[in-house]
């Protein structure tokens, strides 16, 4: 067997010292293989000579001619210009620096061929440091075979090294280092060349290679590794749910009575969507193994109640239940829904959160490891040391898409002596991309709520410069005579909570003024837990008319007598947020509205990205359209994007690769060895993946 091109150091190759070492380093090249897997972004022809008459600004070619006049400008700056001719046209080439035996070399009656871009020049067409070098003129100087790869590269390292380099590293995979991983009998009826084929294509492609789907990403040798790496992604996360199935997990039989006793006692029946998805988690808690299932529903489509369900079946099932929420606010929320719902029942619910201390902390812990309290909410807080759970058995992580997968792998461990893994229930706050779904989630089942509750209204979206202010303060003043009421939301670029929190106060203050017949609250991140209770309460109890709050509105607020909601500065905010925003309004039976009032000018995307607000209420496909303009990182929120890195495929262009890539992988189960190597080519061996 040869020997792994990972195996080998690039320090290994000709040439390679120690300063070289750390550049290639800097690139993120360490092995032979990396080295390989470093592509070129685009490529230049070098294979055929043009003729100057038919250049065109842009172009970037070789050309061929003879030197007709060569002299030392000193216009504003000091240049060598060179005026070559080829018999069907003729170019000046223009060098700021140069050397005396440049000049020499580059004298009148001298034939050259130059490669460069073509540009407009004072007078005609010129090229600037093109690459040069002196030929006979009846001497047949071979052009290049190949197209020339431009690689993506770090300061002080040239592409000629780079080729040079990429040349050695080619001999290696010609004696057939890079094998092929994917079984055979897989492969059968792909329209992909071979790997090593592939990299051998990719970098010193043929001259009749198509260059605008090798830019575009789109040629077959480029799918063939992207295909890959996705699959090797893909192998990695089924990996590590295998080793959580592995685990064996307590079996959560449900006895029913306290669900029966929960559901007679909310004042609405459960939505059909509720009720399946509510089923699929109520087989999984039966099993000996984790659930590992990912419940996506749009805002408002009622999630909390399929967690409740999930937690009281963990509780029946003599467990207790962690309930995870990603900010103090939402987790305040569940608290009070669970509370609500579940101490009625004479089920304790403990609460857990960072700001809690002192006495009031040590009693939630007591109580958790005591085990008297049978469920928890909590913020990460929750993750901690000195948190022990009595017998959890049951893990709910709400608003998943701000917790990482290690995040969620830390929870796990917290199950009850190691052996039995608690079971896990994601729940994602909006609607995430089908394509990340198949991606960043596929160590997950995953259940869809695809309905909303009865009686909701679709909130109509305008979209407003802030320039027409008053029109807006209008249309607040109708709303709250009407008895409605309104949700001013104030947005800052998040960084500064302290700024966003002096804006809300601002623009209170500011509102209190203009329209003193309205009674006006004001909620922000800064305040006192107690004293943002006491004003959302009274929000809720009709006292005020209108709220004037930060982003900290955007989850677990539920008033469904605000019908309105002005939000500044919407291009501020991603796709997600605002859906999350606007879901505020719209849950009663009133027609509600969201006034988006942006502060012109808008970029083309924030253009865009209103737009689509306006257009659409639905969750996913605002989702879709978020990773179309944000890309999967953005979308997944900073903690994922580790995860989300591909050196080669993109999700969006390579979409349609995915349910090929879901299929291969489920197969690849009967091939263990090639799977581990697979996954070890793409994501190394110390990826915390293959470790948990
Ligand atoms: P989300 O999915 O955004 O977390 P919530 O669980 O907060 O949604 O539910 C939103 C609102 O809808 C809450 O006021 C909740 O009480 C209500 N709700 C949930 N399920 C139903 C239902 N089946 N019928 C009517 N209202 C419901
Ligand atoms: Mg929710």
């Amino acid at each position: 067997m040869t020997q792994s091109l990972a195996a080998i150091p690039v320090s290994e190759l000709k040439g390679v010292g120690a300063a070289l070492t750390a550049k290639l380093n800097n690139l993120g090249i360490l092995t032979v293989q990396d080295l390989l897997f470093h592509l070129p972004l685009r490529y230049q022809d070098r294979t055929r000579i043009i003729p100057i008459g038919s250049l065109r600004p842009g172009d970037e070619c070789v050309i061929q001619g003879e030197v007709k006049l060569a002299d030392i400008s000193k216009g504003r700056r000091r240049s060598l210009l060179c005026r070559i001719q080829d018999g069907t046209g003729s170019l000046t080439l223009r060098f700021f620096h140069f050397s005396a035996s440049q000049k020499n070399n580059l004298r009148a009656g001298v034939s050259i061929r130059c490669f460069g871009e073509v540009r407009t020049g004072a007078n005609g067409l010129e090229m600037v440091h093109p690459d040069y070098k002196r030929v006979e003129s009846d001497e047949l100087v071979p052009v290049e075979e190949f197209l020339t790869p431009v690689y993506p590269t770090t300061e002080g390292l040239h592409q000629g090294r780079l080729r040079a380099l990429t040349e050695q590293a080619l001999i290696h995979l010609k004696s057939g280092a890079l094998q092929e991983l994917v079984p055979q009998s897989l492969r059968e009826g792909w329209q992909f060349p071979s790997l090593d084929t592939a990299v051998a294509y990719l970098h010193r492609p043929p001259v009749d290679a198509d260059q605008h789907l090798l830019l575009e990403g789109l040629h077959p040798a480029q799918r063939r590794l992207a295909f890959e790496e996705l699959l090797a992604h893909h192998l990695s996360l089924l990996k590590l749910r295998q080793k959580t199935r592995q685990k064996g997990a307590p079996q959560l039989i449900g006895t029913a009575e306290l669900h029966q006793q929960f559901l007679s006692q909310l004042p609405f029946p459960l939505t059909g969507a509720q009720q399946r998805v509510s089923a699929e988690v109520k087989q999984d808690l039966a099993q000996a193994y984790p659930m590992l299932r990912l419940v996506q529903g749009d805002v408002g489509s009622g999630k909390t109640v399929v967690a409740a369900l999930a937690a009281i079946q963990a509780v029946e099932g003599n467990h207790q239940a962690a309930v995870m929420a990603p900010t103090e606010i939402l987790a305040e929320q569940h608290y009070l829904n669970f509370s609500s719902w579940l101490e009625p029942l004479g089920v304790k619910v403990a609460w857990l959160a960072g700001k809690l201390k002192g006495k009031q902390r040590q009693e939630q812990l007591d109580l958790i490891r005591s085990g008297d309290a049978r469920v928890v909410v909590g913020t990460h807080a929750l993750f901690q040391e000195e948190v022990v759970f009595a017998d959890l058995g049951l893990v709910v992580v709400d608003e998943q898409h701000r917790f990482g997968v290690h995040q969620r792998l830390a929870l796990r461990e917290k199950g009850r002596n190691g052996e039995l893994a608690p079971h896990q229930l994601i729940m994602t706050a909006t609607p995430i991309p089908r394509t990340l779904t198949m991606s960043a989630y596929a160590d997950l089942d995953c259940s869809i709520i695809d309905e909303l509750p009865p009686g909701r209204t679709p909130v109509h979206t305008v979209v407003i410069a802030d320039t027409r202010r008053d029109e807006v303060m209008q249309r607040v003043r109708n709303a709250c005579t009407d008895k409605r009421q309104v949700y001013w939301v104030c947005t800052l670029i998040e960084e500064s909570e302290a700024l966003q929190c002096q804006a809300a106060e601002v623009t209170a203050q500011e509102l209190t003024e203009l329209l003193p017949e309205l009674r006006i609250g004001l909620v922000h991140g800064r305040m006192k837990p107690a004293e943002k209770a006491e004003i959302m309460q009274r929000f809720k109890a009709a006292e005020l008319d209108l709220l004037v709050a930060t982003t900290v509105i955007e989850v677990g607020v539920d008033v469904p007598n605000a019908s309105v909601m002005i939000i500044e500065n919407p291009e501020r905010l991603g796709l997600a947020q605002l859906h999350q925003l606007r879901g505020r309004v719209g849950r009663g039976s009133v027609e509600s509205f969201c006034v988006l009032m942006y502060h012109a000018p808008l970029s083309n995307q924030g253009r865009e990205r209103l737009a689509v607000m306006r257009e659409t209420t639905d969750g996913f496909r605002i989702a879709e359209k978020d990773l179309e303009l944000r890309g999967p990182g953005e979308v997944l929120g900073t903690r994922q994007t580790g995860v989300m890195q591909f050196k080669m495929a993109d999700l969006q262009r390579d979409s349609d690769l995915l349910s090929r890539v879901k299929a291969v992988a489920g197969q690849m189960q009967d091939w263990p060895g090639d799977s581990d190597s697979l996954v070890e080519r793409w994501l190394g061996r110390g990826e915390d993946y293959g470790n948990v």
